[in-house]
């Protein structure tokens, strides 16, 4: 049996990592240190005889007893309110937990493929965005510090490669969405869900003219599970190439969830990307992997999954407490 280590395994896209590769019968071992993810997650795992949990921060030491065939790097604050309330700690899972991770595999042996983000391209000049685009950051925004520790996080896994010979994957994922998002994480899918289901105003930033291209879960799941079990080393763009404005998509969300609620303009955060679309050819062409859930079938089941929750869940503060995870 093969075995594999999902870091982030209690969060939204780590939890489905782990049932995926459960169901193509690997052993797996999740690792979490819970800072934005949910044990709600992976409570349907916890007795499953091909899933092990270890709660800890991949920013400190590693220890893994057993061999290791594959290690999936995905602990990372993801949602713009939560990497800007836990900035530092963002910094370091991107930089000191990847070194970690990176240094685990080596020891092992095992294949490392890492979250990386559509992000590395900044507010992109290119559009579609292809591999090749070296990206516009700005490294002192405020959404640099996600920004940089992804970027460094694909050179420093570049250089294991190069310098160790280690086996790596990158990829680069775009907006995606699906049941286990966490309601109250401030991405603009729970956020408009959320205003739905409580009778709230959707709130749009800046005059919606933004745009963006939403994956379904289970086409990003596919395509990185493709990708790691491919020979190919360079990074790579998952996701959804069907752009929409945010304008637009409010109105879309008004639609489905039926509600009487109108937009409110606010602030566009700074430096909030103007436009997102993904490139996929290299996808297609080396995976043979292309997205196969359309908007309106993904987010009606995203939309049942966020009806499923409890009152409290509904109402819970759009802030996670994040004081007990930030060392003094
Ligand atoms: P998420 O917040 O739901 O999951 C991240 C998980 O990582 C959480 O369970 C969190 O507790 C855990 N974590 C964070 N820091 C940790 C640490 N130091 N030690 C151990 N665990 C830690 O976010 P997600 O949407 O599932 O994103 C997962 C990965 O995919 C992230 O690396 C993110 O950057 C990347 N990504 C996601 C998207 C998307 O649209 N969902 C887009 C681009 C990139
Ligand atoms: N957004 C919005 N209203 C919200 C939340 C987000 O208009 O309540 C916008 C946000 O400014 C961005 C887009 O929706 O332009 C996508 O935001 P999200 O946080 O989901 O992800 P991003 O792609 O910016 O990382």
């Amino acid at each position: 049996m093969k075995k594999i280590l999902i870091t982030g395994a209690a969060g939204f896209l780590g939890s489905h990592l782990c049932d995926r590769f459960i169901l193509e019968g690997f052993h797996v071992i999740g690792m979490d240190n819970f800072i934005t993810g949910d044990k709600g997650n992976i409570n349907h795992l916890l007795n499953h005889s091909s899933f092990e949990f270890i709660e800890h921060d991949v920013t400190k030491f590693i220890k893994i007893e057993d061999d290791l065939d594959y290690i999936l790097h995905f602990a990372s604050p993801a949602s713009p309110i939560d990497y800007l309330k836990i900035p530092i700690q963002t910094l370091k899972v991107g930089a000191l937990g990847t070194h970690n991770l990176l240094g685990l595999a080596k020891a092992k042996g095992a294949r490392l493929l890492i979250a990386s983000t559509s992000e590395v391209y900044g507010d992109p000049l290119v559009h579609p965005q292809t591999e090749d685009y070296y990206g516009n950051v700005n490294t002192i925004g405020p959404r640099g510090v996600y920004d940089e520790a992804k970027r460094f996080q694909e050179s420093i896994t570049m250089a294991y490669h190069r310098f160790h010979g280690l086996e790596t994957r990158i990829v680069r994922i775009f907006n995606t969405y699906g049941p286990r998002m966490r309601l109250n994480d401030g991405r603009v899918i729970p956020a408009f869900m959320g205003q739905a289901l409580r009778g709230e105003d959707l709130t749009i930033f800046g005059d919606g003219s933004q745009t963006r291209s939403f994956c379904y879960v289970d086409d990003q799941i596919e395509g990185i599970y493709r990708l790691l079990l491919s020979d190919y080393t360079l990074p790579v763009n998952i996701g959804n190439p069907h752009e929409i404005t945010i304008k637009d998509f409010a109105e879309e969300i008004i639609k489905l969830t039926g509600t009487q609620q109108k937009v409110i303009y606010k602030d566009l955060p700074i430096n909030d990307p103007m436009q997102r679309q993904p490139d996929i050819t290299l996808a297609k062409k080396i995976l043979d992997w292309e997205p196969k859930v359309g908007r309106a079938e993904g987010m009606k089941i995203t939309f049942d999954y966020f009806k499923s929750l409890s009152h409290e869940q509904l109402y819970k503060s759009a802030h996670k407490d994040f004081s007990g995870y930030i060392s003094k």
